[in-house]
């Protein structure tokens, strides 16, 4: 199946999935991860109703999403990898928001360089809650601080949007409901705590696992296989 197939297969199990838990149809977005993809493939994507991509290296995404929203002008990119400081720069310029905020210091460093370029950027607060990955805030705790941050004033150019996870690789599908549950309960802590903020989205469920998330109340889903096929990694690179 071609790309375009992808996207509507996934579109329909997406909207299965809202019925089964009795949520509207739609209430789902989809973020096309398009990372080690070539730019030919997300024209595809944009030729087939794609708006919505993500990538996860910075580098990456300024060689292919420089070009691609230049001429599409509501292309949305969210970066979900792991930030390092040094590359918040650009990471800025070429995202509309940041899904991997997982440290208070990467949201000073990122007010810093949107202050720069008088822009304001969409964050989520990702937290860890599968063994195997190792991003992400380590506790609630950690994670609800920098909130506090937030809500203290102390970084005016960041727009809190919601939550993100990612859950363990696994077939045990006991695993990956608690992981999304762990985020679905975080979320409505911070939304009595902190009312001033729209933090409602949580971004939850990859291509293995989209169709649990949903289920479990994910506003966003993020795929990439499924929809562009596996990933080719060179030698000396890993996911
Ligand atoms: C790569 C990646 C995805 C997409 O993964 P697939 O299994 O290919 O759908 C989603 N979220 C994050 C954070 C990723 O790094």
């Amino acid at each position: 199946m071609g790309i375009k197939e992808n996207l509507k297969d996934i579109k329909n199990k997406i909207n299965a999935a809202e019925k089964r838990a009795g949520r509207k149809t739609d209430s789902v977005k989809l973020v096309a991860v398009s990372k080690y993809h070539t730019v030919d493939d997300v024209y595809k994507a944009i030729e087939a109703g794609q708006f919505l991509f993500g990538e996860n290296r910075v580098q990456e995404a300024g060689k292919k999403f420089l070009e691609i929203k230049e001429k599409y002008k509501n292309v949305e990119l969210h970066l979900l990898g792991v930030l390092q400081s040094n590359k918040v720069k650009n990471a800025v310029k070429i995202a509309d928001c940041i899904e991997s905020v997982d440290r208070i210091e990467i949201l000073e460093e990122i007010e810093k360089q949107c202050a720069k370029i008088d822009k304001k950027i969409k964050v989520f607060f990702e937290l860890h809650t599968g063994e195997d990955s190792k991003s992400g805030y380590k506790t609630e705790d950690l994670l609800l601080e920098s909130i506090k941050a937030c809500a203290d004033g102390r970084f005016p150019h960041v727009i809190p949007c919601g939550l993100m996870t990612m859950a363990p690789f696994t077939n045990d599908e006991k695993l990956i409901r608690d992981s999304f549950r762990a985020l679905q309960n975080l979320s409505k802590k911070i939304d009595k705590k902190y009312p001033q903020f729209d933090m409602k989205e949580l971004s939850m469920g990859m291509s293995g696992d989209y169709e649990i998330a949903v289920e479990e109340g994910a506003t966003i889903v993020r795929i990439g296989t499924a929809i562009f096929g596996e990933r080719v990694y060179s030698k000396n690179e890993k996911a």
